[in-house]
C-alpha cells in the first residue's frame, strides 16, 4: 500500500533509516505488514514482519541487516493472500537469494501466471498475486542481466494496478520502478535518489519530485534517473517543486 525506494552513493545507515522513515511517513495509508530489502555484497536480504511498523523495527533489532546504499520497503494492504509474515512484502524471486520486489495493486492475470511458471518447476513461499513478479523477475535477467529490460519484459505480460520496486545484488547501485494504474513519484537528490509512492516516502530528504506517467519505468541511481516507456522509447519526467512542509 506504500512504497519507498532508496539509492545513495556510500554504503552506510542511511539508506534503511530513509526507507523505515518514509514507510512510517506513508503509515496514513493504512497497512496490514511490512517489510524492507537491503542490497549486500551478493545478495539481497529482507525483513519482514505482519502487523505494525514496530514489529519490523523489532526484527530489525533481533537480526540486522548489512550496511546499503540501496534499499526498499513496503507497507502492505492485503488482498490476494492474508496478512502474515510470508505473505509481506519484499518478495525474493529466483533460488540465488539476489533479487527482491515490492509492489502496491493487483496482478489481475497472476493465477495463470503462477500456473506457467509452476509448470517451469519455481516454488512459491507466498499465497500474494506479487510473488508472480518476482520469479518473472529474475528469469527475465537470467536471460537479459540488465534489471530496467528485465523490469520492461515482465510489465508487458502482466495485467492490473501496480506499482513496482525491484533491487537486483548484481546491480547494487540501481532501484527500477513500475507503474500502472497506480502512483510512482521520484524524489531527486544529490548523490542520491528516491522513489515513493508517494512525496511523504522522501518529503523530509528534497522537495524535488517527478511524476511518473502512465505505464512508465524509472531507473534511479545515486547520480540520476532515466524514464522509459513500456515499449522501450525513452521519455522525460515532469519535475516540479513539492510546496508543503514536512
Ligand atoms: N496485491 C498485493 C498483495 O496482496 C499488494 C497489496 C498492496 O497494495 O499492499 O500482497
Amino acid at each position: 500500500c506504500g512504497i519507498v525506494g532508496y539509492v545513495g552513493a556510500e554504503r552506510g545507515e542511511k539508506a534503511l533509516n530513509v526507507v523505515m522513515e518514509g514507510l512510517t511517513r506513508l503509515e496514513y495509508r493504512g497497512y496490514d505488514s511490512a517489510g524492507i530489502a537491503a542490497v549486500g555484497e551478493g545478495a539481497v536480504e529482507t525483513r519482514k514482519r505482519a502487523g505494525k511498523l514496530a514489529n519490523l523495527v523489532t526484527a530489525l533489532g533481533d537480526a540486522p541487516l548489512p550496511e546499503t546504499s540501496t534499499a526498499i520497503g513496503h507497507t502492505r494492504w492485503a488482498t490476494h493472500g492474508g496478512p502474515t509474515d510470508q505473505n509481506a512484502h519484499p518478495h525474493r524471486g529466483g533460488l540465488d537469494g539476489k533479487l527482491a520486489v515490492v509492489h502496491n495493486g493487483i496482478i489481475e492475470n497472476f493465477h495463470a501466471l503462477k500456473q506457467q511458471l509452476q509448470g517451469r518447476g519455481v516454488t512459491f513461499t507466498s499465497e500474494t498475486d506479487t510473488e508472480v513478479v518476482a520469479h518473472l523477475l529474475s528469469e527475465a535477467y537470467g536471460r537479459t542481466p540488465d534489471l530496467t529490460q528485465a523490469m520492461r519484459e515482465v510489465v508487458n505480460i502482466l495485467e492490473g494496478a501496480f506499482t513496482l520496486l525491484a533491487v537486483h545484488a548484481d546491480q547494487p547501485d540501481v532501484v527500477v520502478g513500475a507503474r500502472r494504474n497506480s502512483p510512482l513519484v521520484v524524489g531527486l537528490g544529490e548523490g542520491e535518489n528516491f522513489l515513493g509512492s508517494d512525496v511523504a516516502a522522501f518529503i523530509g530528504y528534497t522537495k524535488q519530485a517527478m511524476e511518473l506517467a502512465q505505464d512508465q519505468i524509472v531507473t534511479i541511481t545515486p547520480e540520476g534517473y532515466e524514464v522509459m516507456n513500456f515499449d522501450g522509447s525513452p521519455s522525460d519526467g515532469k519535475v516540479y517543486e513539492v510546496t508543503w512542509d514536512a
